[in-house]
């Protein structure tokens, strides 16, 4: 049984995980962490003493869905309690993202911008569709909740990313006043409404065809499941650093 402390465990995404574990019996949510004390499901939240909590709850595995300056203290608590750490967390500067690799030296850790399967797939298909269509035009949309702080999302950034391995392409955002194309570029767009749990679509435009591929989440448990198969996977390991797509291919 491994033992899960959540770190931003009033928000939407710690929530919804604390909701998930409570049906899975691999796991257990045995502490949680946010800017106010309080209970979650019946699971406690502390505010203070990070480290202390986690040696004093015996947790294994962190699951961490905060902001970005949350998650880099957290991460040192882990180290000075020798607990892995998988981050869910988007919109790290470099520099964060510099910090954390620090952070696998000590202890494992997964971090991925999308916890959902279909997303994992649609890295592989878009990576595939890239390759195959290379001289077609590229447009990349997102669409998520209006209280997301960051854009474009980091499952975009991670979608600009494979795109970009492929081709060399110049992203352009928001595409103002009706620009023509210039060179290779993609056109990145974020839009904010709602409670959209979050849309991702790749258009790839030839002459007289669009390939577009697309995912659309319409649950935040999909995250949650996802974010708890990697919490499991990785009790136990050695640090380093993982990547979600070995949890979905074990
Ligand atoms: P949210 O705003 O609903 O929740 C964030 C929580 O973090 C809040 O409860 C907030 O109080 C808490 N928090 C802030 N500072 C803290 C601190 N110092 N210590 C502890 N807790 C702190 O946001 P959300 O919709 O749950 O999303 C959280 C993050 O997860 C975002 O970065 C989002 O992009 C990301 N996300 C990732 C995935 C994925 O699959 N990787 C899926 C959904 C959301």
């Amino acid at each position: 049984m491994t033992r899960i402390a959540v770190n931003g465990a009033a928000g939407r995404m710690g929530q919804t995980v604390i909701e998930t574990a409570a049906d899975r019996d691999d796991l257990e949510v045995v502490v949680g962490f946010d800017v106010e004390a309080g209970e979650v499901d019946g699971v406690p939240v502390v505010a203070e003493d990070v480290a202390g909590a986690l040696a004093e709850h015996g947790v294994d595995v962190v699951v961490d869905f905060s902001i970005p300056e949350s998650t880099l203290p957290l991460a040192e608590a882990c180290v000075e309690a020798g607990v892995g750490l998988v981050v869910g967390t988007t919109g790290f500067s470099d520099d964060g993202l510099a910090d954390l690799d620090v952070v696998s030296e000590s202890v494992p850790l997964l971090k991925a911008t999308n916890f959902s399967r279909g997303i994992q797939v649609l890295q592989r298909t878009v990576r595939e569709a890239v390759r195959a269509l290379d001289d077609y035009d590229l447009e990349l949309m997102e669409s998520h909740h209006n209280g997301k702080v960051d854009a474009p999302s980091g499952t975009a950034k991670t979608l600009l990313e494979v795109v970009q391995e492929e081709r060399d392409v110049e992203p352009v955002y928001g595409r103002e006043g009706h620009a023509p194309r210039e060179g290779d570029e993609i056109g990145v767009f974020a839009r904010r409404a709602g409670d959209i749990r979050g849309e991702h679509e790749l258009i790839l435009a030839g002459n007289d065809e669009v390939l577009s591929l697309s995912h659309h989440a319409e649950d935040r448990a999909v995250f949650a499941a996802g974010a708890l198969d990697a919490a499991a996977w990785l009790s136990g390991r050695e640090a380093g650093r993982y990547e979600f797509g070995a949890v979905v291919d074990a």
